[in-house]
């Protein structure tokens, strides 16, 4: 292959071995062979030189020191670049390790990933982190980052790091080491070296020097165990942002003072949703009014789904071990399920999902091609064994629900399937006041199933996307190793995006579950699976709708339309009759009979963010009528009973906002 080009640089001295590279926009230069990527940089523009921050070298991100040893295509990461952003944070997460061995001598050190929202690390450490220790963690992160710094990358023989890690009381490391780098000879680890030298084994890459990293802010820090496992050594976590620019940087940190006020976590115990209990880790308690709007998203997505051709079903919750084994979870997916054993002694888990309980009730009768799309839904919980330590509110749980559904069709029934899908998740999005963006993903690196099949589902997916008007993006190689997908991120009130519909192809499990149909040619033939939800899970999308509407519900989905308030007890008794009419007209009506002042009794109810305050005094009581206050907007008048009823029920079935 590489085939050296011909030394005929008038620079380079002719012994040189020479190597090409191609460069992103086609154009290709011949450079000495063991010329490092950033002085590729530099000879293409001083400007990019200055950019450059890692390189991608025939696909793989490599650091800017990295030798160009043959022919290849390269391109130069700027901050412009996809890999940046990671690539920047889980730098900084190596300068926040080097600041706090500095600072804290015998500090043990984890793994320090970026994350989508910026970078954590975690440390073995005596006593626990305390903010003063944050603030000046941070200063020595400034200091090495105002010396400028290289991380240096130094490659060790596999036993000789091992051995210098284990000599420095790093067993964790050693562990790393071991698990990642299993047949390797040698292993990378990087240096920033001050008056101590922080040595860290990593595979890299990072930015060329601390210098690089301006923006930059830890945040918190919470207690942590080594792999998620509390069974493991506890740890000490510390989180972290980073940015490009200052501007970035404060912007980032005032939407997450927007979002602390929002956290699902506090509205949800404020507002009385949902509450956990240590005996049922990751497990919610749906409180009265929580489940009332848990119901009515359930109720409103199967008013979605039945007119568009649904049909709900209940499958088992425990399935034999033969269905995981058909399905191929038992061997791949075991360890994320509760296994329980029946009285017979047989191995049985609980499920995870819908899906291989569907594909036996799909292959329960002979199916027609008259009967495609045939489409089920189902609400069942799912059970999930996820470790304790990533268990948090409503978003990471053992127990949930989907709004989950498997859309059977003939190959050629696909386009205009996902046509439809994509149709509804908008509808739903829309109702729900989300803006969203579609991306496709594309055929993976490792995929099963023929070329042809992938090009003529994801041509179809395209064509869906685009008869349906939407903006999407290209995942390239981002599809399921069974078939290519759609994922959507919704995007919040506070600009936050969160990946919630999904509408996946799949060829595989129809074969694993010999799922067919007959036919016009009366033979029969292999059916498609899609795989399509569109909230998600029911538990971590309310936690979404409850940080994007700050606990203030639109009237459709308020666990309580309406809080009478009477002002003295004499007018108790009207207020529970204005509450029972509410009630018989189907709306949902509280009566606050409490002792207490009006102005007491309006602030609670605002707090609570109940839409609709009724107040009921002698006048009220009087005249049959109620005064009207709105959460948002305030006094709204004097109005009948029934002229409040009609127009709380036509905001309810518009879905006002
Ligand atoms: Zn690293
Ligand atoms: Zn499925």
């Amino acid at each position: 292959m590489a085939s050296r080009a011909p030394a005929g640089s008038q620079d380079e001295l002719p012994s040189m071995p020479q190597i090409t590279v191609t460069l992103p926009d086609g154009s290709s230069r011949t450079v000495p062979a063991g010329l490092s990527v950033g002085d590729l940089a530099a000879q293409i523009s001083p400007g990019l030189a200055r950019a450059a921050l890692a390189a991608v070298v025939n696909g793989r991100l490599v650091d800017l020191t990295y030798p160009l040893t043959e022919d290849a295509s390269v391109r130069i990461v700027t901050d412009r670049s996809p890999e940046a952003l990671p690539l920047y944070r889980h730098s900084t997460a190596h300068l926040l390790a080097a600041a706090v061995t500095a600072l804290f001598p015998g500090a043990q050190c984890g793994i320090g990933p970026a994350t989508d929202e910026g970078f954590f690390y975690d440390f073995v450490v005596p006593r626990p982190f305390v903010p003063e220790d944050l603030e000046a963690i941070e200063r020595k992160m400034r200091e090495l980052a105002a010396a400028d710094l290289p991380y240096e990358r130094q490659m060790w023989p596999r036993e000789e790091a091992k051995a210098f890690f284990a000599r420095r009381g790093e067993p964790l490391k050693v562990e790393l080491i071991e698990e990642k780098t299993a047949g390797q000879r040698e292993v990378s680890c990087y240096t920033i070296k001050d008056k101590d030298t922080f040595i860290d084994f990593c595979v890299g890459p990072h930015v060329p020097s601390t210098g690089r990293l301006k923006a930059f802010k830890l945040l918190s820090t919470s207690n942590a165990y080594w792999k998620g496992d509390a069974r493991n050594q506890p740890m000490q976590r510390i989180y972290g942002t980073a940015f490009f620019s200052e501007q970035e940087l404060q912007a980032h940190l005032a939407q997450l003072e927007e979002a602390k006020k929002r956290d699902h976590r506090k509205l949800g115990r404020e507002l009385g949703l949902f509450m956990f209990h240590p005996w049922a880790p990751g497990a919610v308690f749906w409180l009265d009014k929580g489940a009332t709007l848990y119901n009515t998203l359930a109720d409103y997505m199967r008013g979605v789904l039945f007119p568009a051709g649904y049909v709900e079903v209940k499958t088992p919750i425990l399935f034999n071990k033969a269905l995981w084994e058909t399905s191929g979870h038992w061997s791949h997916y075991r360890q994320h399920m509760f296994q329980v054993q029946g009285s017979e002694g047989e191995e049985m888990a609980i499920k995870a999902m819908n899906c291989p309980g569907h594909f036996l009730l799909y292959a329960s009768e002979v199916r027609s091609y008259r009967d495609l799309p045939i489409r089920l839904h189902e609400q069942t919980p799912l059970h999930r064994n996820e470790l304790a330590g990533v268990l948090s509110g409503l978003t990471r749980v053992r127990q949930f629900a989907q709004d989950d559904a498997h859309c059977f069709v003939a190959p050629d029934q696909i386009g205009e399937e996902v046509e439809r899908l994509l149709r509804l998740v908008g509808r739903v999005y829309g109702d729900l006041g989300l803006s969203f963006q579609a991306k496709l993903g594309t055929r993976p690196e490792e995929f099963l199933g023929e070329i042809a099949t992938w090009d003529h589902a994801e041509s179809q997916l395209k064509a869906a996307l685009e008869r349906a008007g939407l903006d999407y993006t290209v995942n390239e190689k981002d599809g399921a190793f069974y078939g290519p997908k759609i994922d959507f991120d919704v995007t919040d009130a506070i600009g936050r995006k969160w990946q919630c519909a999904t509408i996946q192809l799949d060829y595989q499990m129809p074969e694993r579950f010999d799922l067919k149909y007959v036919g016009p040619d009366n033979r029969e033939h292999r059916v498609v699976v899609i795989h399509r939800a569109i909230f998600g899970s029911f538990e971590r999308f309310i936690a979404i709708l409850i940080e994007h509407y700050a606990g203030a519900f639109p009237l459709w989905l308020a666990p309580l339309h309406a809080m009478v308030l009477p002002i003295a007890d004499r007018h108790l008794a009207y207020g529970a009759s204005v509450r029972d009419r509410l009630r018989a007209a189907g709306l949902r009506a509280g009566l606050d009979a409490r002792q207490e002042k009006i102005g007491y009794k309006i602030r609670e109810a605002q707090l609570q963010k109940v839409p609709y305050m009724l107040v009921v005094g002698d006048r009220e009581a009087e005249a049959g009528t109620v005064a009207v206050r709105a959460r948002s907007g305030g006094d709204q008048g004097a109005s009948s009973v029934e002229a409040f009823i009609a127009k709380a029920l036509d905001e309810i079935h518009r879905k006002g906002t």
